[in-house]
C-alpha cells in the first residue's frame, strides 16, 4: 500500500503539537475526571495546545497499579515540572497516607496559593471579596508523625522550621509585591503555641521588614475567622501555616459561593501543580453535577504559569460572564445545569 502523504495542514498541525508544551495530567478521583475533562475542553477552546502526559494517582492508581503514587507519576511530574490535577481520595483514619500531601512533600511544592474572589451574579453576603490565601504546604501537623504513647493516648507532632517559615513568608510578600497587593496578614495561635507559631511569626516579621511598602499585620486564627465572616475586606493576602491554611481557605471559599469556584496551585522551586481547592465530592461524583469552574480557573492559572497569559485571561473572563449572566449554573449555585452544560456555556462565552 502506498504510504499516505500528510497534507500541508496535517503537517502544520503535527508541528504545532510537537512544539507544544508538555504537562502532566492527573484526572484524579471522584468528580476529578469530570471537572478536569471540562478544564481540558476549555483550554483547547482557548487555542492552547498542550501535550498531556496522562498519569494516575490516588484511588485510581491504587486500583490500576496497586500503588496510589506510581513511580511513573513522580517521574512525569519531575520531567514536565507542571501538572493539572484533579482531587485525590484520602480515606479518613485508615489506609495509605494522603497522596496530595505526599506529592507536595516529594516535589517540595512548598507554597499553596488560593486566589478567592467574588463573582458578580453569585449571591453571597459580601460583594467584592478579594483574598489571596498563601498556605505553607510541607510541615506543621501534616508532618505525619503520630504515635500512641500509651493506650488511649496519641501524640501528633507539629513541626515548624525557620527555613520553611521564611520561604513561605517570602513567597507571600513576593506575590504581594508583584501583584500590587497592599497587605499581608500572618495568621497564628502563638498565644498558645508559643514556640512553634512563635517561630513562624518571628520569620514572617523578619521577611516583612524587607518589604516596607507592604503593610504587615498579625491576627490570631480564631479572631481572624470571625473577622473574615464579618468583614472580609479588611484582609488582602493571608499567610498561614499548613493546617490553618487548609481550614481558612475553605472558609474563604464559602465567602464567595463555595468550593466549586476556587482554583489553587502548589508552587516549588522546580515546578507547580494546579488543582481546585475542592476535594473528590463523592456525594455528586459521576453524576455530571460538579461545578467545573474551580478546575477551569486552575487550568487558567496553569496557562498563565507556562506563558499563555492571554488565553488564561479569556478563560477567566468567560467563566465570569457565565456566572454573571446566571442562566447556566450548576446546582451548587442554585441552577440546574450539568457539568457539561456549564462547560459548554464557558466555551460559548469565549467566542
Ligand atoms: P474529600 O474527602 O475528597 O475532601 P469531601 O466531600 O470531604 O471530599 P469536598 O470534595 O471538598 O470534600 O466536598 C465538600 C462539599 O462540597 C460536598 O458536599 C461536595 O459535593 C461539594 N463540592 C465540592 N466540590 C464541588 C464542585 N466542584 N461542585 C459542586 N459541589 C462541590
Amino acid at each position: 500500500m502506498e504510504p499516505t502523504v500528510p497534507t500541508k495542514s496535517k503537517r502544520a498541525a503535527a508541528r504545532k503539537v510537537q512544539a507544544a508544551p508538555i504537562a502532566t495530567l492527573i484526572p484524579g478521583d471522584g468528580v476529578g475526571p469530570e471537572v478536569i475533562g471540562a478544564a481540558l475542553e476549555v483550554i483547547a477552546a482557548a487555542g492552547v495546545t498542550i501535550r498531556w502526559d496522562r498519569q494516575s494517582a490516588g484511588a485510581a492508581a491504587l486500583r490500576r497499579y496497586n500503588n496510589p503514587a506510581p513511580d511513573e507519576l513522580i517521574e512525569s511530574l519531575k520531567r514536565t515540572g507542571v501538572a493539572l490535577k484533579g482531587p485525590l481520595e484520602t480515606r479518613i483514619g485508615e489506609g495509605y497516607r494522603s497522596i496530595n500531601v505526599y506529592l507536595r512533600k516529594t516535589l517540595d511544592l512548598y507554597a499553596n496559593l488560593r486566589p478567592t474572589q467574588s463573582f458578580s451574579g453569585v449571591h453571597t453576603p459580601f460583594r467584592n471579596v478579594d483574598l489571596i490565601v498563601v498556605r505553607e504546604n510541607t510541615e506543621d501537623l501534616y508532618s505525619g508523625i503520630e504515635h500512641e504513647v500509651a493506650r488511649g493516648v496519641v501524640e501528633s507532632v507539629k513541626v515548624i522550621t525557620a527555613k520553611a517559615s521564611r520561604r513561605i513568608a517570602r513567597f507571600a510578600f513576593e506575590y504581594a509585591r508583584r501583584n500590587h497587593r497592599k497587605s499581608v496578614t500572618a495568621i497564628h495561635k502563638a498565644n498558645i503555641m508559643k514556640l512553634s507559631d512563635g517561630l513562624f511569626l518571628k520569620c514572617a516579621r523578619a521577611v516583612a521588614n524587607e518589604y516596607p511598602s507592604i503593610r504587615y499585620n498579625e491576627q490570631i486564627v480564631d479572631a481572624a475567622c470571625m473577622r473574615l465572616v464579618t468583614d472580609p475586606s479588611s484582609f488582602d493576602v493571608l499567610l498561614l501555616e499548613n493546617l490553618y491554611g487548609d481550614i481558612v481557605s475553605d472558609l474563604c471559599a464559602g465567602l464567595v459561593g463555595g468550593l466549586g469556584l476556587v482554583p489553587g496551585a502548589n508552587f516549588g522551586e522546580k515546578g507547580a501543580i494546579f488543582e481546585a481547592v475542592h476535594g473528590t465530592a463523592p456525594d455528586i461524583a459521576g453524576k455530571n453535577l460538579a461545578n467545573p469552574v474551580a478546575a477551569i480557573l486552575s487550568g487558567a492559572m496553569m496557562l498563565e504559569y507556562i506563558g499563555h497569559g492571554r488565553a488564561a485571561k479569556r478563560m477567566r473572563e468567560a467563566a465570569a460572564s457565565v456566572l454573571q449572566s446566571g442562566k447556566v449554573l450548576t446546582r451548587d449555585l442554585g441552577g440546574k445545569a450539568s457539568t457539561q452544560e456549564m462547560t459548554a456555556a464557558v466555551i460559548r462565552a469565549m467566542h
